[in-house]
């Protein structure tokens, strides 16, 4: 489905990922874990066509992304739910989904997506005319998911959807992500800084340091612990 071979990016003179390698299969659930600054933000920007690639490939359904645009990669069927839950506020909860679909013309299809997306979450369905703003924080979430579902992905990335929700917030996120995987199949690249979290959703696990993946294992062969303790390592060290 998505293989990262070899690439390396970063920001100007500064090189942030070094000859990364990654794949995911069709219909499984990666989680890229990593501390802050490790580069997880920057292979999504890669692979989402916002920064360029120095070197290395990455294919996608068979075929070479690193001359596409954003729009012809979302088209392709890659969409992108960025950190941040970054919903459009003043918008209502309606339109925000609206937009996530504008690459698309089936208009009959995308509202009865859209109906059967709400009819899932009563409680964004009571605010569909409410501006988005006023969502609570794990509710836009949850609607920033919905918006880039509505591209109709086959890959969704998705960066950290635990950050800055309260504890029992991010349990209703995950909640809502266990059900979006187990009914849709869709495949999905998970950027987490939560272990725990994304140890319940996930069937593959990276850790990320310093722009290398140091670690990789099945979920169900590893603890959050024994991911946590890789945190620090540094494919010199590991190696040496
Ligand atoms: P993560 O998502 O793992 O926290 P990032 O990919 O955001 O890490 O950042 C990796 C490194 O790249 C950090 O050292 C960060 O300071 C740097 N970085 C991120 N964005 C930019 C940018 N726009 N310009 C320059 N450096 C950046």
């Amino acid at each position: 489905m998505l293989e990262v071979k070899d690439v390396s990016a970063g920001y100007g003179v500064t090189e942030v990922l070094h000859s990364l390698s990654l794949r995911v299969e069709p219909g499984e659930v990666l989680a890229v874990c990593g501390p802050n600054g490790a580069g997880k933000s920057t292979l999504l920007k890669v692979l989402s066509r916002q920064l360029r690639a120095t070197e290395g490939s990455v294919t996608f359904q068979g075929d070479s992304l690193l001359k596409d645009s954003p729009a012809r990669v979302v088209e392709r069927g890659m969409a992108l739910c960025p950190e941040g839950r970054r919903v459009f506020p003043r918008m209502t909860t309606e339109a925000n989904l609206q937009l996530g679909a504008y690459s698309r013309k089936d208009r009959s299809a995308i509202d009865a997506e859209i109906e059967a997306y709400l009819d899932a979450w009563p409680v964004i369905k009571r605010r569909r005319s409410s501006p988005a703003g006023l969502l609570s924080g794990g509710e836009q979430q949850i609607l920033a998911i919905g918006r880039a579902m509505m591209s109709n992905p086959s890959l969704l990335l998705l960066d950290e959807p635990s950050l800055g929700l309260a504890p029992v917030l991010i349990d209703q996120v995950y909640e809502g992500l266990k059900s979006l995987v187990q009914s849709t199949g869709i495949s999905v690249l998970l950027v987490e800084q939560n272990v725990v979290k994304a140890l319940e959703l996930c069937d593959r696990i990276a850790v990320l340091t310093d722009g290398e993946i140091v670690f990789e294992a099945d979920a169900a062969d590893v603890t959050a612990d024994e991911v946590g303790s890789h945190y620090f390592e540094h494919h010199g060290e590991a190696h040496a």
